[in-house]
This record gives structure tokens, C-alpha cells and sequence, in this order.
């Protein structure tokens, strides 16, 4: 059920953006956050559900940092106050981003008590391939959908995609702390221990927040944008018992909670066979490995791969994953599965770069070895192809004797593989979530707006 109707006849707004953000700085977050804080104190208007950040598929090349989309799901008094808010938001939009300088923002307004089949496949969808402004632009006039771009309207895609994401099975949350204006640009000060050892206190209800294997912060970006940390779980109440203890020196502008598809590998859910698969699309294919894997320049390593139809990809892992030297113990004939992002080589060759790995089934391997001689228990020595063997010691001759095939010890296990915190994306399922996805229940989340302070101002 995707319905969030209620007894009055006001139909819920839907608003959707994205792409505000460059490279220098701002941040879609942020602005659903000043966004969020307008709806609130001057609209007074009803969250019909936490706002969601929806990370799109990670491996579509025309992207900011995150390729993250914001969905509000509101309630005003009347029409004619929606009329209201969606001026004021478009305004705040434009005013916002960075039009001009890489950013190309595209809102969308959708009233409706349920979202619509058509918008809800184009959101799954945009999670795994590459969708068009234009195919967009049909939905949300198909729907009755407002829609406005600027500059390249590339965030049209994704505004409408997170609309579409009722993120009603698995899901995450994030609270995000923002910086205040005269602190932007400067040195991000966190206690590292703290980070330690708070992720270590509400492990495994939080993740990627703290790298233990290499000792890295991971919820502090790098960047000038307003962000000051992210914290990631799977309650609300611990991401912000987190954000509250971590004792953050420098005076914060507030933080706010999102229900999110990060962390739950919504971009690898599909099999898809070599023949579908296209440059940058997402997704899992079960294969068999066909060549030995080969280490390269840069400690990557490639192998080859064959899917059911016989058809074969290369695969290739890259060295910051921390899954290189499990994949080089691979063999001619194990079957895996790979979670992959398709990229483009030289030459137009499709590659499979590798997100997860399970080995399903690994085949025996051999040691090849001379016969033995009968009488002094040493391996013979081959005269030549076809021609028998040898002892060297006792020089008797044998010709009827075969090689020797001697079974050797495979030196990994059948299982799931993922890289290391540090090579996630948004959308990677972290080791410790696996068997801890969700289910949704729209009475909870709205018992959550009511009862935590998910926006702090
Ligand atoms: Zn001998």
C-alpha cells in the first residue's frame, strides 16, 4: 500500500528535486533542510513522511558527488496554500543553486494520494540504468506532474525518480548536521575516538560510520560544502544519540533526519544477461569464471567471465576495494555472482567493475606430476610427448604410465565478499546489514515525525 491519504480533501504534495548542487559546494541535503525548515515554520504544513534522500544509480557518469535526489512528502491547509508553497520552493531552488556553475536543478510538484505504477517503475528503474530528461518529462505530463529545470534540467530525472521511491521495503537513515555559514571551507575538527568508539557502542544499529580495519572517520566529508558529518543506521534515534555525543566544538547550523536507500544495494537487485547489459547500467549477473585472474598495474585485477547464453565480460576489481588478492585465488570454472557497475574501456569494451562477490561453487584443482617410479618411489621424468618416462635413478623405462593429477587446497571459501568501507557508494549494503533489512510500516514512520525531533534549527 503506497496510499497516504487522510479524511481531508487536501491531496498530498509530492516535491521532488535535484541536481543543485557543483563542485563547489552547496549540497541537495542542505537545501531540502533550509527547504524543510520554510515548510515547517512559515507553512506550518504536515510531513506525511521523514525526507527521503534517494541516491540514484552510482554509476551514471553525468553526476555532482553523490547523485542524491530529495523527496518531501507534505500536507498543506488547502490548493490554494500548495499554490503558495510551490512558488516559494521553486524560488528557493533557484535561488539556491548553482545554475551556470554545474549544477542543473529540476523540481517536480506532484499532488496525488498514491503514486502512480508508471512513476514508481521509472524510480526502480533509475536506480540500475540511465534514463532521459525526455522520458521524464512524458511521465510527469502523463501524471499531471509540475515540472521545472534549469540550465540542462538533468535533475529532472532524478527529482521525479525520488518521487516515485516510496522506499516501502529496506531503508536506512541518515542524520545530517549542517555547518553555520561563517564556518564553511574550514577544517572539519572531530574527535576520532569518540567516532570510535560511539559506532563501536551502537554497532550493528549504525555503519560506515567509523573504518575499524583502517582506522578512518568516515562521516566527515572533505569538501566545502555545508555538511559537516553524516551519521548512517538503522534507527533515527541512535543516528542522532550519535550526532549528540560525538561533542562537535564549532557552533553547528542544526541537522535533520532522512529516511534513505542508502546502504541497502537497491542498484544491484536485477540480474541482467551480457547480452542487456549497457555502459554504466548497475546490476548482477551469476556466471562462471573462464580465465585466471590477472593482477595489472596498480595491484587491479581483471578476470573474464561467461554468462548462461555463453556470452563473456571481462570483470575487473580494483585495488582500493580490499577484495584484489580474494579474487586472484579464483579459478577457471567457479560459479559466482557479481554485483557490478558497467564502465567503458578503450576501444568501447564493457567491463564489469566488481561491487560485490559471492562464490557459489569452486571447482577442485589439480597439481600436475610425473608418474612415480615403482621401485624407488620418485617422480619419473618424461621422454618426450607420447614416449612414456623414465627414472632417473634406476633409468627403468614405463611406458603405460599417466600423469599424475594431485587435488590442491583452494585457499578461499564459498560466500558474499564486499569491499572495504572506504570503495563503498551510497548504495552499498555494508557486511553487518545483511539480514538486517527492513520492512515498512507507514504508522511507525509517522510515529517517528510525531515523537523525535527529526529537524533541530
Ligand atoms: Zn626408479
Amino acid at each position: 500500500m503506497n496510499g497516504y491519504s487522510n479524511k481531508t480533501n487536501v491531496k498530498p504534495l509530492h516535491i521532488g528535486f535535484d541536481d543543485t548542487d557543483s563542485v563547489n559546494g552547496r549540497c541537495t541535503t542542505h537545501l531540502s533542510y533550509l527547504i524543510t525548515k520554510t515548510l515547517l515554520e512559515r507553512f506550518q504544513v504536515e510531513f506525511l513522511d521523514l525526507p527521503l534522500l534517494v541516491r540514484l544509480n552510482p554509476n551514471v557518469p553525468l553526476k555532482t558527488r553523490g547523485n542524491g535526489a530529495v523527496c518531501l512528502r507534505i500536507r498543506g491547509r488547502s490548493q490554494t496554500h500548495h499554490e503558495r508553497i510551490r512558488a516559494e520552493i521553486a524560488q528557493m531552488i533557484e535561488n539556491y543553486s548553482e545554475i551556470g556553475n554545474g549544477a542543473n536543478p529540476g523540481i517536480v510538484f506532484y499532488e496525488n494520494d498514491t503514486i502512480s505504477n508508471d512513476l514508481i517503475q521509472f524510480s526502480e528503474n533509475a536506480m540500475d540504468s540511465i534514463l532521459s530528461k525526455q522520458l521524464a518529462i512524458k511521465i510527469a505530463k502523463n501524471n499531471n506532474i509540475e515540472f521545472i529545470g534549469f540550465g540542462k534540467e538533468y535533475g529532472l530525472v532524478g527529482a521525479l525518480a525520488a518521487v516515485g521511491c516510496t522506499l516501502n521495503s529496506d531503508h536506512t537513515f541518515e542524520t545530517i548536521a549542517y555547518r553555520s555559514e561563517e564556518n564553511l571551507g574550514t577544517h572539519r575538527d572531530t574527535d576520532w575516538l569518540r567516532v570510535k568508539k560511539l559506532s563501536e557502542e551502537t554497532y550493528p544499529y549504525t555503519y560506515n560510520n567509523f573504518d575499524q580495519k583502517n582506522f578512518r572517520v568516515l562521516i566527515t566529508p572533505h569538501g566545502p560544502d555545508p555538511v559537516f558529518c553524516g551519521i548512517r543506521g538503522e534507527d533515527p534515534l541512535l543516528t542522532s544519540y550519535f550526532l549528540k555525543n560525538l561533542c562537535i566544538k564549532e557552533q553547528l547550523d542544526g541537522y535533520m533526519i532522512f529516511r534513505t536507500n542508502q546502504g541497502t544495494n537497491l542498484h544491484l537487485t536485477r540480474e541482467k544477461s551480457v547480452q542487456e547489459i549497457m555502459p554504466f547500467m548497475s546490476g548482477v549477473i551469476n556466471c562462471k569464471v573462464i580465465s585466471t585472474p590477472l593482477t595489472i598495474k596498480g595491484g587491479h585485477v581483471i578476470f573474464k567471465i561467461k554468462d548462461k547464453f555463453n556470452k563473456v565480460l571481462p570483470v575487473a576489481v580494483y585495488q582500493p576495494t580490499g577484495l584484489t588478492k580474494l579474487v586472484s585465488l579464483l579459478h577457471p570454472g567457479d560459479r559466482i555472482e557479481v554485483g557490478y557497475g558497467v564502465h567503458l574501456k578503450s576501444e568501447n569494451q564493457l567491463t564489469l567493475n566488481l561491487e560485490y562477490l559471492i562464490i557459489k561453487e569452486l571447482v577442485k584443482t589439480y597439481e600436475e606430476k610425473n608418474p612415480i617410479c615403482n621401485k624407488c618411489l620418485k617422480n619419473m621424468k618424461s621422454e618426450g610427448m607420447n614416449k612414456g618416462y623414465q627414472c632417473k635413478r634406476c633409468k627403468s623405462k614405463n611406458r603405460s604410465k599417466e600423469k599424475l593429477y594431485i587435488e590442491t587446497e583452494r585457499k578461499i571459501g564459498c560466500g558474499l565478499y564486499i569491499p572495504e568501507p572506504i570503495a563503498h557508494r551510497h548504495l552499498t549494503k555494508p557486511i553487518n546489514r545483511y539480514g538486517m533489512e527492513k520492512s515498512f510500516d507507514r504508522l511507525e514512520i509517522l510515529n517517528i515525525i510525531k515523537t523525535i525531533k527529526w529537524i533541530e534549527k
